[in-house]
């Protein structure tokens, strides 16, 4: 007898406990469903570097790269006050942009990705979170001499997007404009301004 209280406890808090878990799915479930347009579309790796405004870049491009690479640097640093990226700076390097080429599709990949802890805990206070390595940025050849320079600096903008902590977008003209859009809709959808835009801008001063 004394074990079925006990049992009926348990269930209750089951119960209780099964509630709490749908709330959350739900609230997860509304994060998933904002409309295309919402000011938080963005969407996180989960990492980041520890040093909010000093992010070292060092290039090793051929010049077919190093304009857009310049202006796709220039567009991160005047589209936020809370980064800044220098390039070819003395300290430790932060970011490594090169060009090589392989037979594989994609324009620009970014071969390593940080061991991120804080992908765990991607909410505020951002801890434990990652420090004191670097990223890479490979631009393939291949893909990418052919294509016009301002399609060239938006491709080097989001990955530079990537390394500063941002995952990929829904895709589509009507979806949010961001330069994380994975694919030609950067340069198709007629948006005007530079990018980074105001989701991608939005996405990394949450991240910092
Ligand atoms: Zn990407």
């Amino acid at each position: 007898m004394s074990s079925e209280p006990s049992l009926a406890t348990t269930r209750i808090t089951q119960r209780a406990r099964f509630a709490a878990t749908s709330v959350a799915s739900l609230m997860a479930a509304a994060a998933f469903l904002l409309p295309a347009g919402d000011a938080s579309a963005y969407v996180k790796t989960g990492c980041r570097y520890q040093y909010e405004n000093d992010i070292d870049l060092q290039e090793s491009v051929g010049n077919n790269y190093d304009t857009p690479v310049d202006n796709a640097v220039t567009d991160w640093n005047q589209s936020t006050n809370q980064m800044h990226i220098q390039k070819n700076a003395d300290g430790n390097i932060n970011l490594v942009v090169t060009d090589f080429t392989t037979n594989e599709d994609y324009w620009a990949i970014v071969p390593k990705t940080f061991d991120c802890p804080y992908a765990a805990n991607p909410n505020p206070p951002h801890s434990p979170y990652h420090s004191n390595e670097s990223m890479a940025v490979w631009l393939n050849k291949r893909t990418m001499d052919d294509l016009a320079s301002y399609k060239q600096r938006l491709i080097i903008t989001h990955e530079i997007g990537h390394a500063l902590g941002l995952a990929h977008m829904p895709v589509g003209c009507n979806q949010t404009k961001a330069v994380m859009q994975q694919t030609e809709t950067k340069w198709q959808c007629g948006w005007s301004g530079n990018a980074p835009w105001a989701d991608d801008v939005n996405g990394v001063e949450a991240v910092y």
